[in-house]
């Protein structure tokens, strides 16, 4: 490999980490390096988060410590197979750059990902060397989120936790059928297995905090990804792993990636993305689930039996078009559950709704004041002066309370 400068290593590196969208910085322990100790902060003014057209957050310096890698993941531009211009960093290199872009307050931390060079082992430990030296060496108060390697020791992984503040473990494709077809070296149970490794030590490491010196580990726990549009996975099939993962490895988030068409693409791979609107409606469903207390089967139910969501109305609207015998849902009386599958209403303004009827009966007026449009909730609402009649029964429901289409990209 022909010597390169730390600029040109950081063109190439940075540009191939940009495939990786699980690097969001929610849900860690506040530290901060007011009172002249350390250096950084997960906190205060200063720190935001950006995100970059297609959606994918850009506030962390996002790098990989090298696109050299001996696997052959069908989808991957750093492949081993892929004909792409390599880098390498030093461990150091990363620290150095980490610092120098923290101290110019262009990132609020570092998210570390990595081709698999030698052997996952070799690998993991060059990982956690540099989350080490940040904490250690530097003193560095930071965001650090790490890339896991699924087959390395899970000593190596426990470690990378007590440096990072979140680790996650890319599942990669929801099935196992599409892991064997598009990542023949990966296995999902390895994969699934590390996950447990992790949430176990995630949870030990909680157990201790009542020893004032037990080290924290990934106190922003550890998230996952998948790749969505490059298998045949439907959107039930993906929803359901998701599901599956959070409830068994208490994953912080899960994180989908439209697949994007890669240079010199293997022949197994579809020629199209996928419509980046259905990531969004993938979002849309893990917030349900999240937030709203749908149930995986209430998404699977509103993808019907093609197992698509449709993409011209969010889930919530079609889960709510499919069961019209559950609305209309009156508003001065039904309970919080209820009230969150109206379409149209979020947690605020269900709160909100929650706390007023205790004082006084609500009125359409009321509502209006909640909502984004108060026409497009009307056929699924009771309240004291209006109750929709014929409009809930209306077999063209879809149209009046769909949003109004809008123009699609013309080169998405
Ligand atoms: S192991 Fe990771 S970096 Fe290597 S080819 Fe597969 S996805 Fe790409």
């Amino acid at each position: 490999m022909a010597q390169l400068d730390v600029r040109h290593k950081l063109e190439i590196l940075a540009d191939a980490a940009k495939y990786d969208a699980s690097c969001a910085s929610s849900g860690t322990a506040k530290r901060d390096s007011r009172g002249g100790k350390g250096i950084g902060s997960t906190e205060g003014m200063g720190i935001c988060h950006a995100y970059a057209p297609d959606g994918r957050c850009i506030s962390l310096l996002k790098i990989l410590l090298t696109n050299s890698c001996i696997f052959d993941c069908h989808y991957c531009v750093n492949r081993k197979s892929s004909n792409v211009r390599r880098a390498r960093f030093t461990a150091k290199e990363v620290v150095d750059l980490t610092l120098a872009f923290y101290k110019r307050n262009y990132v609020e931390g570092l998210f570390l990902s990595s081709g698999i060079i030698r052997s996952p082992d070799y690998t993991m430990e060059q990982i956690v060397e540099v989350a080490r030296s940040l904490r250690e060496d530097h003193d560095f108060r930071g965001y650090i989120h790490l890339k896991t390697i699924p087959d390395a020791d899970p000593e190596l992984v426990r470690l990378a936790g007590i440096h990072s503040d979140r680790v996650s473990i890319n599942i990669e494709l929801p099935t196992e059928r599409g892991l064997k077809r598009l990542a023949p070296e990966k296995d999902g149970q390895r994969i699934e297995a590390a996950m447990a490794d992790v949430a176990h030590a995630i949870d030990d490491a909680a157990d201790a905090t009542r020893y004032k010196h037990a080290p924290r580990l990934a106190p922003a726990g550890q998230s996952t990804q998948m790749i969505v549009g490059a298998d045949s996975a439907t959107d039930s099939d993906i929803v359901l792993r998701a599901s599956s993962l959070y409830g068994r490895y208490k994953l912080r988030r899960v994180y989908y990636s439209a697949f994007s068409p890669i240079p010199d693409a293997s022949a197994v791979l579809p020629l199209r993305r996928p419509p980046l609107m259905r990531e969004h409606r993938l979002y849309q469903s893990d917030w349900l689930m999240r937030f709203y207390g749908f149930q995986p089967q209430d998404v699977v139910a509103a993808a019907g039996p093609t197992g698509m969501l449709p993409l011209d109305i969010d889930p919530k609207l079609a889960w709510a078009l499919k069961h019209r015998e559950r609305f209309p849902v009156d508003l001065n009386r039904a309970p919080k559950e209820m009230l969150l599958r109206i379409p149209g209403l979020g947690v605020k303004a269900v709160n909100a709704i929650l706390a007023s009827r205790r004082l006084r009966r609500l009125r359409l007026d009321d509502i209006a004041r909640l909502t984004v449009s108060i026409a497009r909730l009307r056929p699924f609402i009771v309240a004291e002066d209006w109750r929709p009649t014929l409009l809930a029964d209306r077999a063209d429901l879809k149209p009046l309370v769909a949003p109004p289409r809008e123009q699609l990209e013309l080169f998405g």
